[in-house]
């Protein structure tokens, strides 16, 4: 190992970056006495919609709820089918099943590794069955209600080729967005392509509430259900009349944001473009210090948009690198810099290969791409010398 290129500390593959203002502003909602769902969530909420350009947000306490509640809202049954990406975190795939209904994964692209188009055409071929007005599965015989895409690492999908084949097939479009924040697709921003939109404010996220989602749609009704589903199934016109009268019309979920999270939301929003900034800087630093690396795939830059820079994501050719992704991982870890891997193909979990028995010769790419994946540092807090530790360990290793 070469000493020179050894950090002291360990360098994790992302941090949050928490400033003084939003220690202030979250101090200040301690010190006010209403810790829960009140005026900040509202504020938080108004103020993204503002940004992204929807007309509603509901913030949640996780994206994962914001998922579950966007599937409640289309009346999803378990007789029901969503296609979805196979390179998705299981938050994607797991909410699907609470319904018990089924997700239908298709392989990605071998580039961006993006559900596109095309291959949600080729999926609707191959594994369903159209008669002019329903598309169901073929081996099941379940109704394919929805799509959803997911813009991994913040670069963003072909929404309009997938609105193209969403609207020939009747599919509701529920975009993952968890990872993109802020990106912008063909000028309009992520938050208003999909007929819903699901953030996330996880720890590691673009912004974060520490944990926290926010879902966009441009349906007012089903805006409606989802304030009432995400707080017990409460009428909150019932609920804001004086008094002690209130109407539960539905068995609802515990899903509010806190107003202790949304404070930090509203500062973290506010800060949200110079986080994105210093991400795209360091991304284009790798870019540069990187492209003539033998055997290292860089990732692309998004020519649709802007991407969101949530993570970098490189992929190893073994074979020109002479060493494997999992030793790559292991001597960046000896030299004291973290990554991590966006993400293990849901087929291969356990849980979803026994319940729905996934085939993994049907995703070529998605299985390259597993062997060969590694995401490095990239987050807004990154120092200069963070920056350069991790191209000097990276260069020293396939230099
Ligand atoms: C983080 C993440 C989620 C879940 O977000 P939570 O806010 O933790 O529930 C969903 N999808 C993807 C792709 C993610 O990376």
């Amino acid at each position: 190992m070469n000493m020179l290129t050894t950090r002291k500390t360990f360098l994790p593959f992302a941090l949050p970056s928490i400033s003084e203002d939003a220690i202030e502003e979250v101090a200040q909602v301690l010190r006010s006495g209403w810790v829960t769902s009140g005026p900040k969530v509202k504020q938080f909420e108004m103020e993204f919609a503002d940004f992204v350009g929807s007309p509603n947000a509901i913030a949640v306490n996780s994206a994962t709820a914001g998922l579950h509640l966007a599937l409640e809202a289309i009346g999803l049954t378990e007789n029901d089918a969503v296609i979805t990406s196979s390179i998705t975190f299981t938050a994607t795939t797991e909410v699907v099943c609470y319904f018990h209904a089924e997700p239908v994964l298709t392989d990605v692209d071998p580039i961006n590794n993006l559900l596109t188009p095309e291959l949600l055409q080729t999926t609707i071929d191959t594994r369903c069955v159209w008669d002019g007005k329903n598309l169901k599965t073929k081996s099941t015989g379940k109704q394919v209600k929805a799509v959803m895409p997911v813009h991994l690492a913040g670069h963003t999908c072909d929404m309009e080729g997938i609105q193209k084949i969403a609207k020939k097939y009747k599919l509701i479009i529920i975009e993952d967005a968890a990872h993109a924040f802020p990106a912008v697709h063909k000028n309009k921003m992520i938050g208003t392509w999909g007929d819903y939109t699901v953030f996330s404010f996880y720890a590691t996220k673009g912004i974060t509430t520490g944990e926290g989602g926010m879902i966009t749609t441009a349906n007012a009704a089903s805006a409606d259900r989802m304030r009432k589903m995400r707080l017990h199934g409460i009428n909150r016109d019932a609920f804001n009349r004086p008094g002690w009268y209130y109407e539960v019309v539905d068995a609802g979920y515990k899903y509010n944001m806190t107003d202790i999270q949304a404070a930090l939301g509203v500062v973290q929003l506010k800060e949200s473009h110079a986080f994105w900034e210093r991400r795209t800087e360091i991304a284009k630093h790798y870019n540069e210090e990187f492209k003539n690396l033998k055997g290292l795939i860089l990732p692309k830059d998004d020519v649709n948009g802007q991407h969101s820079w949530h993570l970098y994501r490189v992929e190893l050719d073994t074979k020109l690198a002479k060493m494997g992704r999992d030793s790559f991982v292991e001597e960046l870890k000896d030299r004291n810099i973290g990554t991590s891997l966006h993400f293990i193909p849901i087929f291969e979990h356990p849980y979803y290969k026994k319940t729905f028995g996934f085939n993994r010769a049907e995703y070529p790419n998605a299985c390259k791409m597993y062997d060969r994946a590694v995401s490095l540092p990239l987050f807004a807090g990154m120092t200069k010398t963070d920056e350069k530790d991790v191209i000097d360990a990276v260069k020293d290793l396939l230099g």
